[in-house]
C-alpha cells in the first residue's frame, strides 16, 4: 500500500519547478492531486497528464493565491472533484532581488501578497475543508529566512514570515489534529531560477563553494520530504522547519 492512498492534496504553484515535482511525488504515493497554477495552464495540464499516464489522479485549477475569491473556488473545485481535502502544500511563491535604493511599493506588496497573504488565504480555506481527521499543511519557505543574503531583504522577510506563521499555526491548529511544517530549500534549479538568471550567475558558484554537498538542488531533492511531512510517518511532527540545502546554513 502506498503512503497517501485515499488522501487528497492541493499543491499551489504546481505548473512548474518545485511545485510540479511535489505534485508528481504525492500522486506517486497514491494521493489525488490538485495542480494549481496562476497563468501557465499548459504547464499545469502537462503535470496532470504525466500523473494520469503514471496511473494517478489529478486535475488542474487556475487560482491566484493572493485573491480570496479565487482560493475559495480552488477548494470548491477540489471538493467537487475528489470529495475531501487532507494535504495543502503552500508552494506558490515569487522571488525578486533589489538593493535598498531600488525597492518600490510594488516590489514589497507583490512578494508579500503572494508569499505571505496567499499562504494565509489558502491555509484558511484548507482548515475549513479538513475533516475531523485533521490534515497536514506544508509551507515551502527558504533558507533565506535565516541566511538573509544581501539584496534580498523583502524576499527574505516574506520567508521569515512564513517560518513564524508555520510555528504559530502549528500551536493554534494542533488541537484540531492539523500539523503545520515548513521546508526551507537552498538554491534549487527551476524554471523560475533560470528566468531570474540565478542558476547561471556567479552567485551560484559562490553558493556551491560554500555548500558542504557541493551543488545546488533539484526539485526532486525537495519533493520526497514533502511526502514524508504529508504522511503519517511524520504524525508527531509539527511546527518544524526542515532545511534542505546540501548543508548550507
Ligand atoms: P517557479 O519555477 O518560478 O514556479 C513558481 C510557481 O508558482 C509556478 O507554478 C507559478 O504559476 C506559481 N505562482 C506564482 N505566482 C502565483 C500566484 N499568485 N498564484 C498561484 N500560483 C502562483 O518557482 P520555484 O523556483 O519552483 O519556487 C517554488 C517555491 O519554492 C517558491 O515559494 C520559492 O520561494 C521557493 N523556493 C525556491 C527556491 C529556488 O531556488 N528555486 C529556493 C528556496 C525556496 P504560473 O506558472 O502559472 O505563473
Amino acid at each position: 500500500m502506498t503512503k497517501l492512498e485515499g488522501k487528497v492534496a492541493v499543491v499551489t504553484g504546481a505548473s512548474k519547478g518545485i511545485g510540479a515535482s511535489i505534485a508528481k511525488h504525492l500522486a506517486a504515493e497514491g494521493a489525488a492531486v490538485v495542480v494549481n497554477y496562476a497563468s501557465s495552464k499548459q504547464g499545469a495540464d502537462r503535470v496532470v497528464d504525466e500523473i494520469i499516464s503514471a496511473g494517478g489522479k489529478a486535475i488542474s485549477v487556475q487560482a491566484n493565491v493572493a485573491k480570496k475569491a479565487e482560493i475559495e473556488h480552488l477548494f470548491t473545485e477540489t471538493q467537487q472533484a475528489f470529495g475531501r481535502v487532507d494535504i495543502l502544500v503552500n508552494n506558490a511563491g515569487i522571488y525578486e532581488f533589489s538593493p535598498i535604493e531600488d525597492i518600490t511599493e510594488a516590489h514589497f506588496h507583490q512578494q508579500f501578497d503572494i508569499n505571505v497573504l496567499g499562504l494565509i488565504l489558502t491555509s484558511q480555506q484548507a482548515v475549513k475543508h479538513f475533516d475531523s481527521a485533521g490534515g497536514s499543511i506544508i509551507n515551502i519557505s527558504s533558507i533565506v529566512s535565516t541566511l538573509a543574503p544581501p539584496n534580498a531583504s523583502i524576499y527574505s522577510a516574506t520567508k521569515a514570515a512564513v517560518d513564524v506563521i508555520t510555528k504559530s499555526l502549528a500551536k493554534e491548529l494542533g488541537p484540531r489534529r492539523i500539523r503545520v511544517n515548513s521546508i526551507n530549500p537552498g538554491m534549487v534549479e527551476t524554471e523560475g531560477t533560470h528566468t531570474a538568471g540565478i542558476t547561471e550567475s556567479e552567485g551560484r558558484q559562490q553558493i556551491e563553494a560554500q555548500t558542504p554537498l557541493g551543488r545546488i538542488g533539484q526539485p526532486q531533492d525537495i519533493a520526497p520530504a514533502v511526502v514524508f511531512l504529508a504522511s503519517s510517518d511524520s504524525a508527531w511532527i509539527t511546527g518544524e522547519t526542515l532545511y534542505i540545502s546540501g548543508g548550507l546554513r
